[in-house]
């Protein structure tokens, strides 16, 4: 559910009209609804209730601060991926006790900032990172809290690029190896184990990757237990996914979800820690259009939108599907026809939609992308000298520009010319 609804046939966010916003800052645009974020995040902090918890949002899935305040601000914690995360997170306002660092390729500095500013954990992913780290934290005299990320080689039947659990993937250490790494660890003076991670991709859609990595991580805990480490914290990932398709897609719920942890893990005794993403923040924003051109081709027709590739790669870049509707709601029962829909960026993969129905749409009209709360505007970036767009938050009645769209200057002047050209 989300709060991007027809009332009196227009689209509103919340209770502000989508095409007051476009007349405000221009398209395209993101924009983000405030009750949508919290409802998601309060479903997964209920889904968990009766166990020790923390819901770590894992920001790389939409991290501009005004939606890490309004999570922080909710008791949230955040997963970061990267020293540019951890200190968004930080100027969020969110203490570094709630702020876990995940990541395969974590730099000294980036540890070395994250042990200075306060850290819940550190997510290790391999047997040198535990080295470096280790021998930062004794060298600052400090102990880092850490868990190790174990690869359950689990199949999490999702798209080949955000599937991390399979023994193929570059992720977390084989689960066959842990008790070896953990024994390691433990005799490490600069680390504090604490618990097992586990994050098998991202977009499930069927809980049973999840309880079959889950089972694994169950075993370990008892088999690391009996070999004297205190396993008391299960980070358990993010990854639930979210209908794409409103009309006919019903993935697992956060009530599901829960009900999971609890069955597979809740004897346990550990404090459970998740981090999901996409469904916090990904039917929490829509990306909003303008139609440009509707261009008659040989065999179909194109809606050119001023919305590209660059703004929302996951259509180009994971084959995904957003649904797209008019900012007008179509009267009930009115005409469909087909388009392709398609940015103006110059090459072919800056197509959103093939075979669309739509109503018939001219230019000068808005059409809305749902689901593009989370990896949208984190992904965005400025091929073809296309300025990065606006993100808006809405709340009520109140709507704000929570990222503002540079001038081309702004822009056009990052570059630097040498003086000896
Ligand atoms: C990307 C990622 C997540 C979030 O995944 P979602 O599918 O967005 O919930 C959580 N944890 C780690 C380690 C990640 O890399």
């Amino acid at each position: 559910m989300d709060h991007f609804l027809y009332k009196n046939g227009a689209l509103y966010a919340e209770d502000v009209p989508v095409a007051e916003i476009a007349a405000a800052v221009g398209t395209p645009f993101y924009v983000y609804s405030t009750a949508t974020l919290l409802r998601h995040y309060h479903l997964f902090d209920e889904a968990l209730s009766g166990m020790e918890h923390l819901v770590c949002y894992a920001m790389k899935a939409a991290s501009n601060q005004a939606i890490l305040k309004t999570l922080g601000d909710a008791g949230a914690g955040m997963d970061v991926v990267s020293g540019g995360e951890y200190r968004r997170a930080r100027a969020a306002g969110i203490p570094g006790e709630r702020i876990v660092f995940s990541g395969v390729g974590k730099t000294a500095d980036e540890i070395r900032l994250a042990l200075e500013g306060g850290i819940r954990q550190f997510n290790v992913e391999s047997e040198p990172e535990m080295d470096v780290l280790n021998a930062i934290a004794l060298g600052m005299g400090k102990v880092a809290p850490i868990t190790i990320r174990v690869n359950p080689d689990v199949d999490a039947k999702t798209h080949a690029k955000i599937a991390t659990g399979k023994a193929e993937n570059k992720f977390g250490i084989p689960i066959s190896r842990a008790k070896d790494v953990y024994a390691m660890a433990g005799a490490m003076e600069g680390l504090d184990v604490i618990g097992i991670d586990v994050h098998i991709g991202s977009q499930l859609t069927d809980l049973q990757p999840f309880e079959l990595a889950y089972e694994k991580v169950a075993e370990l805990t008892e088999e690391l237990r009996a070999d004297g480490h205190n396993i008391r914290r299960l980070d358990l990932g993010g990854g639930l996914g979210i209908p794409y398709h409103q009309s006919n897609e019903a993935p697992p719920l956060p009530s599901d979800y829960g009900a999971l942890v609890k069955r597979t893990l809740g004897h346990l005794g550990c404090e459970i820690e998740i981090e999901p993403g996409r469904l916090i923040a990904g039917n929490a924003g829509l990306m909003v259009s303008e139609v440009i051109y509707v261009k008659e081709g040989e065999d179909r027709e194109f809606l050119i939108i001023d919305g590209a590739m660059n703004d929302l790669i996951r259509p180009a870049m994971y084959e995904a599907h957003h649904d797209i509707i008019p900012v007008v709601e179509p009267a009930a029962g009115s005409e469909q026809t087909k388009y392709d829909i398609v940015g103006p960026v110059c090459e072919s993969g800056d197509t959103f939609a093939k075979h669309r129905s739509m109503p018939p749409m001219q230019a000068g009209e808005l059409v809305a992308f749902r689901s593009a709360g989370a990896y949208g505007a984190v992904m965005s970036s400025e091929y073809n000298s296309r300025p990065l767009i606006p993100e808006v938050l809405v709340k009520g009645d109140q709507f704000a520009v929570i990222r503002r769209r540079p001038t081309f200057d702004e822009m056009i002047n990052r570059d630097t010319i040498p003086e000896w050209l």
